[in-house]
């Protein structure tokens, strides 16, 4: 299955991919996950994008076009793919479908990942203590809520026009989640 997994930051959709690539066999492509390998190894690319990463904004469409272009062109995604974080921004968007098409690929769907406000804020909070990643304090957390609300929110109309939206209501537990998912996607 070839997969776009979209939703707030700290939905959980990360972790129900981890979960669904395996299940599937496909690579679970996380762009975010994938700059900050990039910034761990002090990389060219690393050392240009960790500032926007620790700032809570996004890095620009191009250099994440190039990034995905060349992840999705390697042979593991030849039987599918779940595309977590990207895109993010309308022209990303847009030159993902366009890059679909010219290698005649026709993707699954767009699963939207959604839970209340109040909810996000306590998993973003939990997560905080486990992982201490350096984007993820309160200040830069709302950042991050403004900038999906403003620029990733859109591609739900986008890929629901293309009829290619898979809601999932990301309530609950980690399992109960993945239920309603495998449900969404018609696995058992
Ligand atoms: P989360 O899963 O919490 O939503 P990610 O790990 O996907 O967050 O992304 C972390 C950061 O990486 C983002 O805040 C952004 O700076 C950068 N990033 C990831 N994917 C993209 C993208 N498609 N376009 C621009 N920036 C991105």
């Amino acid at each position: 299955m070839k997969l776009i997994f979209l939703g707030p930051p700290g939905v959980g959709k990360g972790t129900q991919a981890t979960i669904l690539a395996e299940k599937l066999s496909v690579p679970h492509i996380s762009t975010g996950e994938m700059l900050r390998a990039q910034v761990a190894a002090g990389s060219e690319l690393g050392l240009k994008v960790k500032s926007v990463l620790d700032a809570g904004a996004l890095v620009s469409d191009d250099l994440m076009l190039e990034v995905v272009k060349d992840r999705l062109s390697a042979s593991d995604c030849e039987k599918g793919f779940i595309l977590d974080g990207f895109p993010r921004t309308l022209p990303q968007a847009e030159a993902l479908s366009s890059l679909f098409k010219e290698q005649s690929l026709e993707f699954d769907g767009a699963c939207l990942f959604s839970v209340d406000e109040k909810a996000i804020a306590e998993r973003m909070a939990s997560r905080r203590a486990e992982e201490n990643r350096s984007d993820d304090s309160p200040e830069v957390q709302a950042k991050r809520i403004a900038v999906y609300n403003e620029q990733t929110a859109p591609l739900v109309d986008f890929y629901r026009d293309l009829s290619k939206l898979i809601e999932v209501n990301a309530e609950g537990d980690i399992d109960s989640v993945t239920k309603k998912l495998f449900s969404a996607l018609n696995l058992s």
